[in-house]
């Protein structure tokens, strides 16, 4: 069962708008949005949440004002600045909390709990492209990373359960954590940039960490005709950086026409842009099925 993930070296390049049109080609996927920490496949494909469940990671320590007996010693002993005595009582900042435990081992009174942290929310839905698994980390919560491998794992056992065919991933943008976390184990990566410097910076640096993870790649330029100059540029970077050239795709005011209506634009409009979409896709479809040879 083939892994296509779609990413792009930063945000705003039109990954997710892609991703979306790409569900729609794609009959028989399971869908999965990795961009935990911001995710916006929802605003599309308007999925219906079958299964909701709480993703805990990590702990946090909490003090419980009864048995407290406002020694000090937890805000002497956090290094990180955590505990605070407002008039109020002693009390632990959640966000600045590292879930070191030190303050719970030591704390005299043995006032101070330490559940596991709620970082966010994860769920399994239905879409009209089908199954979709998808996530929300909570604001100012970590561990991203985990997050993305549990939503892989989900996605992947689902389309073994439902028979479907293909796991259709929108990664997180950049090249941190939750990228890389949603790379191993890829099939295929595509690689969404702009035509202008900072896209094909940041296009290099996500094709360096494929080639790390050794993940096969092709690049779409999109908004292509803004800059046919740097659009030529860039095909011609792939040819040396040993990746394929998929598309150069027009701007094309449908895609936010089709946004507004929370329609992906192949839904939009038949022609045009979605007739290179199409294509894009078969030729996608086709390079992510192909066995990888050993030495990758
Ligand atoms: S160490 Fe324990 S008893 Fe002392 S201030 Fe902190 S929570 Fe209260
Ligand atoms: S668990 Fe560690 S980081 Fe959190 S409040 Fe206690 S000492 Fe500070």
């Amino acid at each position: 069962m083939p892994e296509i993930i779609i990413i792009s070296g930063k945000g705003g390049t039109g990954k997710t708008s892609l991703t979306a049109a790409f569900a729609h080609m794609a009959a028989d996927a399971v869908i999965c949005d990795l961009d935990v920490d911001a995710p916006d496949l929802h605003l599309i494909l308007r999925p219906e949440i079958k299964v909701r469940e709480d993703f805990h990671s990590g702990h946090e320590a909490l003090i419980d004002p009864a048995a407290c007996t406002a020694c000090g010693l937890c805000a002497e002993m956090c290094r990180f600045g955590a505990v605070s005595n407002p008039p109020t009582g002693y009390r632990i900042d959640p966000l600045k909390c590292e879930g070191c435990k030190v303050c719970v081992q030591f704390c005299p009174a043995a006032a101070i709990r330490f559940p596991e942290r709620h970082c966010g929310e994860w769920y399994l839905s239905s879409t009209r492209f089908g199954p979709m698994v998808h996530a929300q980390l909570f604001p100012g919560a970590e561990n991203s990373g985990r997050l993305v491998a549990l939503l892989r794992q989900k996605a992947r056992d689902l389309a073994r359960e439902s028979g479907r065919r293909l796991v259709l991933s929108d990664g997180a943008p950049g090249i941190g954590c939750p990228v890389i976390s949603s790379l191993s184990g890829t099939d295929f990566a595509v690689l969404v940039t702009e035509p202008t410097p900072s896209g094909r910076h940041d296009l290099e640096r996500v094709a360096d960490l494929c080639r790390h993870f050794k993940i096969p790649t092709g690049v779409i330029v999109n908004k292509a005709d803004l800059n046919p100059e740097n659009t030529r540029d860039i095909q011609r970077w792939c040819e040396t950086a040993r990746t394929e050239f998929l598309a150069a795709l027009p701007y094309d005011p449908a895609v936010t026409e089709a946004m507004v209506q929370r329609q992906t634009v192949t839904e939009f409009s038949a022609d045009g842009l979605s007739t290179d979409i199409r294509r894009t896709w078969r030729r996608i479809l086709e390079l992510g099925s192909r066995k990888k040879h050993p030495s990758q």
